[in-house]
């Protein structure tokens, strides 16, 4: 039987994968079937009242890394000063310059890969 590559069949086959340390605190990535986020069909939100990271179950693998990395993503801007209230029109709106952006998303990439070894290793090194 060939072994899956899909990022979520890792993840659900090895508890280590399943947590992603920020520092100030600890995301559980949590699947869902139908994921909503306020009315819209969404593909993962992260939850700062519950520290939970929810993927949509039902994607590809391609985008299932790229949609999980994206809500780590947001998890570390928070830290950094860069997160925002309110969703769609209502989204506050964070200013920066190019240089300052870079620094901090810089920085966050090299918090994840450092405090999350085999999660980033499996996330970014791998394909598929
Ligand atoms: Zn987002």
């Amino acid at each position: 039987m060939t072994k899956s590559n899909h990022i979520f069949d890792k993840i659900k086959d090895n508890p280590k994968l399943q947590k992603v340390n920020v520092g100030w605190a600890t995301f559980d990535i949590v699947f869902k079937k139908g994921l909503k986020s306020g009315s819209s069909n969404c593909w993962g939100t992260c939850d700062f009242d519950t520290y939970q990271i929810h993927l949509e179950d039902k994607i590809e693998s391609a985008p299932a890394r790229e949609t999980l990395f994206h809500e780590i993503c947001h998890a570390y801007l928070e830290l950094c000063g860069m997160g925002g209230e309110g969703e769609g029109e209502d989204e506050e709106y964070v200013y920066t310059s190019n240089e300052r952006l870079t620094i901090t998303v810089s920085r966050a990439i090299m918090m994840f890969a450092r405090l999350n070894p085999e999660l980033s290793k499996e996330l970014l090194h791998e394909q598929g």
